[in-house]
């Protein structure tokens, strides 16, 4: 079990926070806040309770050394906006400059530190750096879950030195993740879609061994659909891995997860904006075109079983869905998730770096039980890895001075 903010007494406190402010910039300024919104209610709990707030996190991969551009000054400044409070910044995360910061905070203060990327003592997770950081706190609270893949010193470290507890976005993101794939209602399908069965083995592997029901689309189901003797034409397939597909196909069917593949796909000679397009069945895909989208037969197939369905796991768009109108099947299975969600009948959580962008374009971001932002950490969780910074929150600390 994780420890969280339930279990914390913070009151006068330093508390070290890692957060994730690696968020997206453009010319300098922070262009989507998203990242920063969803930390203020745990920044602000801590504040409230009358913690001294000490911000820790990466931006980009200044690969040690000290990258002006990639400073977390002006994300200081844009924290403090979302927070509607001064938020405090010191220009090193250790060390005596980042002593006088803490130093000069009382109770209910915020300071964010500089980029802990700076010092290659980070990824490496070094020794002395985990102490220089735990110099600076006295309680360590991680709401970085995107991060926690990643034994570094700021993540996991800095973790063995003081109690350390998950914040409130982490502990939401981990009930999610236990609730979609821990212990689940089952049924529970995944959807797996996306370019490459190569990029997914490990969580392809670790999903017909957990679900009931395994959903493959995108560009992968045309590998699998190559290693079956299916013809396709021009599509993006991965020649080199049918036995591995259908040595996952016959692992499901040892394990009992039922596969589902297209039936029908939307083919086209090009790969551009609204070029003429064909629905055809799989045993008919034309030598010189290319699949882009799984068809309508297919998504209305799967539509048709949601309801029998309690848990949705969802990694990978359907489609080619950055080029019209490749992103139809996405967006329709979307809408149908989405309306099951709302009306209480399945619990639907999705993830990684496409699938967002592709859900936010379907307009259904806000409409799943959760969506995590999370990236690789979400895909590591899925592929049944132990994440580090998260084993970190659940040590018994009943022994540290
Ligand atoms: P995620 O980042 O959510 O894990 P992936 O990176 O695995 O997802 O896959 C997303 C990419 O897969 C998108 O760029 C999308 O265009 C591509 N894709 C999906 N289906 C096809 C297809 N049939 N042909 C070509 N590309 C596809
Ligand atoms: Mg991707």
């Amino acid at each position: 079990m994780t420890n969280n903010l339930d279990d914390a007494d913070v009151a006068g406190k330093r508390v070290l926070l890692r957060a994730d402010l690696n968020v997206p910039m453009q010319g300098g300024a922070v262009s989507d806040t998203t990242r920063l919104e969803r930390l203020v209610p745990t920044i602000k709990e801590l504040s409230d309770k009358g913690a001294k707030v000490i911000v820790l996190s990466h931006f980009d991969r200044p690969k040690g050394k000290v990258v002006d551009a990639m400073s977390l000054r002006p994300i200081a400044t844009a924290l403090g906006e979302v927070l509607g409070r001064h938020v405090a910044f010191a220009a090193d995360c250790i060390g005596p400059v980042a002593e006088a910061a803490v130093a000069k905070l009382h109770n209910g203060d915020v300071l964010v530190l500089e980029n802990t990327r700076f010092h290659a003592g980070e990824e490496t997770n070094d020794a002395g750096f985990s102490k220089e950081l735990a110099k600076l706190g006295d309680i360590y609270v991680n709401d970085a879950f995107s991060a926690a893949h990643r034994a570094h010193a700021s993540t996991e470290g800095v973790a063995k030195h003081m109690p350390a507890f998950a914040g409130r976005l982490m502990q939401a993101e981990l009930h999610a993740l236990e609730k979609a794939l821990g212990h689940p209602a089952r049924p529970v399908a995944a959807i797996v879609a996306g370019s490459k069965v190569s990029t997914k083995l490990d969580l392809l592997s670790n999903l017909v061994a957990k679900v009931d029901i395994l959903v493959i689309g995108g560009a992968m189901a045309n590998t699998f659909l190559a290693a079956q003797g299916y013809s396709v034409g021009k599509s993006l397939q991965e020649a080199n891995l049918h036995d591995t597909a259908r040595e996952i196909l016959k692992t499901a069917a040892v394990k009992g997860c039922e596969i589902i593949l297209p039936l029908d796909v939307v083919v086209s000679e090009t790969f551009a904006e609204h070029p003429p397009t064909q629905v055809v069945k799989i045993d008919a895909i034309p030598a010189n075109m290319m699949a882009l989208d799984v068809g309508p037969a297919t998504v209305a197939a799967f539509i048709q079983r949601l309801p029998e369905i309690k848990t949705i796991i969802w990694n990978g768009p359907l489609g080619a869905f950055e080029t019209k109108p490749f992103d139809a099947s996405t967006n329709a299975l979307a809408d149908a998730i989405s309306a099951a969600t709302k009306a209480g009948k399945i619990i639907s959580v999705g993830g990684g770096g496409d699938t967002v962008s592709a859900l936010k374009l379907a307009g259904v971001q806000h409409d799943l039980t959760y969506l995590s932002s999370a990236g690789g950490a979400f895909l590591e969780w899925m592929e049944g890895k132990i994440l580090p910074g998260v084993v970190a929150l659940s040590q018994d600390f009943s022994n540290i001075g």
